[in-house]
């Protein structure tokens, strides 16, 4: 009988008040790892209500003092790297070295998160008038809760838990229901390192438990990262109530390929962009655009004759499981459906299907959620299989005339999150990275992810907030800013 998941709540953990228990499954063997609860919204409230309580004492908490547990965690998890790494890729099907880098940034995010006693700082202006200074203090606020997606089951929550909880600022988290173990594990790490019971709150469930964190009035502010269409739902709740909202959404992210591009090299560089973690990373690339007809023929048939050696694996093989590029399934039955039905609309819509990765098989894997590489040429901007974030390995090719046309197919589409170019040409560049409307530009960098020192964060319908995450730029979403302006009289 699969284990059935517990909350964390107020430094216990607790079995939960749920109105239903949902599989966590393997992607690759759709093996039972364990059941997950729904928590109710009464069970939320119980999580904001430990939140809550423990926020006096540890806003109070000197900065030096609040970091100190997150040295801890990070020492933590660096030593149970590979156990925290194999259950990832055990739940989500991306492959080992995708989950040990993974766990690196999370780690990353603690290293700068220790910083705070330096990145909270506010300043003075001695002089702001005769006699007069004025001052800015960054104050924590209170309880904020992360709602967390799928496919970077480490990662994600650690764009904010550190910093959240450095700032002196109180956390609930909710994982994704589809892939609770990871956070479970960590959590068990959380739990040794010495926070006061109630700075952290693990909640599993689904869209309600998160509905309950949203409406709660004790809830200060949200952080989501997930599909833009659950990031335009929460925003929106948000804004109505007057909470911070952070929310990162879905992406289409463009390859464009100049003529002088080092063909030799770029077209490896786009294919663990388009296959790593099969095609389900928020910056992996699922678009390319080749400038030029000799640039176009060139491409496709380098990317498609390369897209036939990926291997397509269950990741915890042993023959396979040490391999650096290794696609594994995807996430679910349904997402797997999701993406044939993709496929079928691009050859409806007259594209053409160069690479069918639809009826692959992997051995032992048969009733894995496994897609092969699937490329599509002739693609044509506005088409649907260019339109929509398919989040599976598949990929479509435009061409472009001029540098000047790539931009525009860029901009002109919904999602800003990420964008790179191939050039030897630095003007060609600098025009790129100046005119793309896009958070996050590579330049000969397939997947241009910033490291954790810098901030994260798309464009258009690919984020919902006004300030980024990570960096300095997550210092002023956790913290109030108060403007003190203030004299002294000395004696007449
Ligand atoms: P999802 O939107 O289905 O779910 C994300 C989270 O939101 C889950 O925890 C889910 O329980 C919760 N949720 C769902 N509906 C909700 C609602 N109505 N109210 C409140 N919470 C709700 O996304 P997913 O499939 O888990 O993740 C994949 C998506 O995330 C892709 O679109 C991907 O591009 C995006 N993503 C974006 C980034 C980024 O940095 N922009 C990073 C990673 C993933």
């Amino acid at each position: 009988m699969a284990d059935v998941l517990q909350n964390y709540i107020n430094g216990n953990w607790v079995s939960a008040d749920s109105s239903g228990l949902l599989d966590v499954e393997n992607p690759s063997t759709v093996e039972i790892l364990a059941r997950v609860p729904l928590s109710t919204a009464a069970e939320a409230n119980r999580a904001v209500e430990a939140a809550a309580a423990a926020f006096p004492g540890w806003s109070s908490t000197p900065a030096s003092r609040r970091v100190q547990p997150i040295f801890k965690l990070a020492a933590l998890l660096r030593e149970n790297e590979e156990e925290i790494a194999r259950t990832l890729t055990g739940e989500m099907g991306k492959s080992l070295p995708d989950a040990r880098a993974e766990l690196k940034r999370a780690i990353e995010n603690c290293e700068v998160a220790c910083g705070m006693p330096v990145l909270q700082q506010g300043d003075k202006l001695i002089g702001a008038a005769a006699g007069i200074d004025g001052e800015v203090i960054r104050l924590p606020i209170g309880v904020f809760a992360m709602i967390a997606p799928f496919n970077f089951p480490a990662m994600a929550p650690f764009w904010f838990l550190p910093y959240a909880m450095a700032t002196g600022n109180t956390f609930v988290l909710k994982p994704s229901e589809q892939v609770p173990l990871t956070m479970r594990l960590v959590t068990r790490y959380i739990d040794q390192v010495g926070l006061p019971p109630g700075v952290f709150n693990l909640l599993n469930g689904d869209k309600v438990a998160a509905g309950a964190l949203v409406d709660s009035p004790k809830v200060d502010g949200i952080s989501l990262v997930g599909s833009s269409a659950t990031c335009r739902v929460v925003a929106e709740q948000c804004a109505r109530k007057g909470k911070r909202c952070l929310a990162m959404g879905g992406a289409k992210n463009h390859l464009v390929a100049m003529p002088d591009a080092r063909i030799d090299k770029v077209i490896a560089n786009m294919i663990t962009s388009c296959y790593g973690c099969a095609g389900q990373r928020c910056m992996a690339s699922s678009a390319i655009v080749a400038v030029g007809d000799d640039t176009y023929k060139k491409v496709c048939e380098t990317f498609v004759e390369q897209s036939k050696g990926v291997l397509v694996a269950n990741p915890l093989d042993p023959d396979y499981a040490d391999r650096d590029m290794l696609m594994g399934p995807v996430i679910s039955a349904k997402a797997k459906n999701f993406i044939l039905n993709m496929i079928d609309e691009g050859i409806r819509e007259g594209a053409t299907l160069a690479l069918d990765g639809r009826n692959i098989v992997v051995p032992g894997g048969k009733d894995g959620h496994f897609i092969g590489p699937t490329v599509f040429t002739d693609v044509r901007a506005g088409m649907k299989i260019h339109q929509t974030e398919i989040f599976g390995p598949v990929v479509v090719i435009l061409k472009a005339a001029t540098l000047d046309d790539a931009i525009r197919i860029v901009n002109d589409h919904q999602y800003g999150n990420g964008a790179s170019i191939y050039t030897q040409d630095g003007y060609l560049a600098r025009k790129f990275k100046l005119q793309v409307n896009c958070g996050m530009i590579g330049i000969n960098i397939g997947i241009p992810a910033p490291v954790a020192h810098l901030p994260f964060g798309g464009m258009k319908a690919s984020f919902f907030a006004d300030i980024k995450t990570r960096g300095k730029a997550i210092v002023r979403f956790y913290t109030e800013e108060k403007i003190i302006t203030e004299r002294y009289w000395g004696e007449d």
